[in-house]
């Protein structure tokens, strides 16, 4: 641990104080009931390097569910599993400008298809494409993914499934829909069940940051290493996470951030930064870092307003952006 590594975490300690009053500005995800009653004013924050250190801030460590931070890993183990072409068939790589829960779109031009993977329906039509028959053999298979990824095996949150299975009225809309026009490879409520235990997938923002080293090495895992993805599979995550990674605020995240991000409604967020020449000498990470992020209280698009202000404090800190 270096004394770059020492400062670097003693601005991110100042940095999350400074952030953290901003969560009043949003409130926990209420429409899936087991989140209602999470912690709003909780932020943690942790960035790995690809040498596997960390520095971290805040409740860096306390467990939260995927939710649609899993829609990237999902999707690039159906890639891994399946082949791009073959996913490129069931979902598209269009942005499209509304919420993610949205289902306006699904009767446009080619019916059914969806836009991309980070929405819900993308999100539901790639679950059922994940490597097994049941619903209970893909969930292992995307468990043993994670384990691969993170070094550990993931819990589910059977609370959060529950509550959302319960609730999950209109993402049941979508999958019908998606059933109906022939981007469903299960039945309906099996793609759901794999779609929700996936989103109940607990982690912490070390899980997370792992991830990102990962994806910022291209499939590359700098700690095991060994590749676990192909570049052609990490290229396409990434520049779904900058295009559509936070729903209709992907654009904003681009401007402003200029970090390849994803978020999920419990307040989590995945991001990765490319191995660069940051003109910040003190920056201990200019091999590329993974980053993750949580607090809970989201804004209305339904992503971490204290997470993306200390986003976007870190990336003009130290110079991150991609462009
Ligand atoms: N499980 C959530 C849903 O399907 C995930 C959404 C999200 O994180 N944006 O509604």
């Amino acid at each position: 641990w270096s004394k770059e590594h020492q400062s670097v975490e003693a601005c991110l300690t100042e940095a999350v104080n400074h952030c953290r009053p901003f969560a009043q500005e949003g409130k926990p995800a209420s429409y899936i009931p087991a989140l209602a009653n999470a912690n709003a004013s909780d932020l943690g924050i942790c960035l790995m390097g690809c040498d596997g250190r960390i520095v971290h801030a805040g409740q860096w460590e306390k467990p939260f569910t995927m939710q649609s931070v899993s829609k990237v890993i999902s999707f690039m183990l159906a890639c891994v599993c399946q082949g791009i072409s073959r996913v490129m068939e069931m979902v598209d790589v269009e942005p499209t400008g509304d919420a993610f829960n949205s289902i306006i779109r699904l009767e446009s031009s080619q019916p059914g298809k969806p836009f991309n993977p980070m929405i819900n329906a993308g999100a539901i039509s790639i679950s059922s494409m994940l490597p097994g028959r049941r619903p209970e053999d893909k969930v292992e298979s995307l468990l043993q993914f994670y384990e691969s990824l993170t070094g550990k095996r993931p819990r589910i949150n059977e609370e959060v499934f529950s509550s959302e299975w319960e609730t999950a009225n209109r993402n049941r809309a979508i999958a019908h829909y998606l059933k109906d026009t022939g981007y469903l490879q299960t039945e309906v409520e099996e793609a759901l069940e794999v779609y929700l235990k996936q989103c109940s997938i607990e982690v912490n923002t070390a899980d997370l940051a792992r991830i990102g080293i990962i994806l910022s090495r291209d499939g590359y895992d700098p700690i095991q290493r060994k590749a676990l993805f192909s570049k052609q599979i990490a290229k396409i995550s990434k520049a779904l996470m900058l295009t559509c990674g936070m729903y209709n605020a992907s654009g904003k995240m681009a401007a402003f951030i200029g970090i390849p991000a994803k978020s999920g409604v419990s307040g989590g967020i995945l991001a990765t930064v490319p191995p660069r020449v940051g003109k910040n000498a003190s920056f201990p990470f200019s091999d590329g870092c993974g980053i993750g992020i949580f607090a809970p209280a989201i804004d209305q698009a339904g992503n971490s307003v204290a997470g993306i202000k200390l986003l976007e404090w870190v990336a003009n800190e130290w110079d991150l952006s991609v462009f």
